[in-house]
């Protein structure tokens, strides 16, 4: 994927109030976007770097290693071991903040929110209302979406509309207590698409609302066959026990599949086994977000059905 300066300051600022940018990874972004994002103090230039730590394991006694000026460029020497000396352009030494508001602001203007956002609960902005009426907040560092009562707190500053979060990715456990909040979490970096214009990123505002899957899905097991949304579907015998097992856990309490769970005693690796299944529904004429939306992933646990029990009809 292009490198977009949005991007990167948006990964480098999960690092929360020490977040910068260093000048090495600054250096190929200079020109217009860059003097944009200083001109809004998304990017402050701090005091040039003056000293530098001193080499692994060195015996020299100094406490760091001073930088100076050596021919067209700067050098913090080892005073022991030249080969451990460190040279640097005069665009390493420089040192920019990344202001969290202000980021803030330029990735709501990214996703169409004109107005400011307005900070909701620490570290965590409401960027905007969408036109279908859903509160759109932004968290920069996971530590925003991690505290006690954050759920509660965001859900009174929603006022009863739905919610949707941008946010790094989060630990598991708090992802699956947002999801099961209702709220649709997002990361912020899988919908922040480069594009040609203005600061260089873009998000789809389409993105920003979960996929409906309001209508029943119906399976008829002795044919194999699965319909939803108003396509039917039969499955391969290779393929069907997988969707057998995705089914079976989508009616119990817990409604993650493992990889292991999705294996049975097939020899075959789970995403292969889930890729061949999306597939099938792509084949009917569900569009690949469509069979993600069914069939979804949930990191690091597994799989489930997009559907919830109720929604779920099972014939023999
Ligand atoms: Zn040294």
């Amino acid at each position: 994927m292009t490198k977009t300066i949005l991007r990167l300051l948006t990964r480098l600022s999960e690092a929360g109030d020490d977040a910068i940018l260093p000048g090495e990874l600054a250096a190929p972004f200079f020109g217009p976007v860059f003097d944009r994002l200083l001109a809004k103090r998304v990017l402050v230039e701090q005091a040039p770097l003056a000293d530098w730590d001193v080499c692994d394991a060195c015996e020299c006694g100094l406490p760091c290693r001073p930088i100076r000026k050596a021919g067209d460029g700067y050098r913090a020497e080892c005073p022991l071991d030249r080969r451990q000396d460190i040279e640097f352009t005069e665009d390493d030494l420089r040192v920019f903040r990344i202001g969290s508001e202000a980021l803030a602001s330029v990735i709501g203007l990214a996703a169409g929110f004109q107005a400011a956002p307005k900070l909701a609960a620490g570290k965590v902005w409401r960027l905007g209302d969408t036109s279908s009426g859903r509160a759109v907040f932004l968290a920069l560092e996971p530590a925003a979406l991690t505290c006690d009562g954050i759920i509660a707190t965001l859900r009174q500053a929603a006022q009863g509309s739905d919610i949707t979060i941008l946010a790094p990715e989060l630990p598991a456990e708090a992802a699956r207590r947002h999801h099961d909040a209702g709220v649709h979490l997002i990361e912020t970096l899988a919908v922040l698409m480069p594009v040609s214009d203005g600061l260089g990123a873009a998000i789809d505002v389409a993105a920003l609302a979960p996929i409906p899957l309001s209508s029943v899905l119906r399976v008829r097991r002795t044919a194999a066959e699965v319909q939803w949304d108003g396509r039917s579907v039969i499955l391969s015998r290779q393929i069907f026990p997988v969707f057998e097992r995705l089914l079976e856990k989508a009616l119990s309490r817990d409604q993650v599949a493992s990889g292991s769970h999705v294996e049975g005693t097939t020899a075959r690796e789970a995403k292969d086994l889930i890729r061949e299944l999306r597939d099938a529904f792509k084949a009917a004429g569900f569009t690949d977000a469509e069979s993600k939306a069914l069939v979804v992933t949930v990191r690091n646990r597994g799989y489930r059905l997009g559907i919830p029990a109720f929604e779920i009809a099972v014939e023999a």
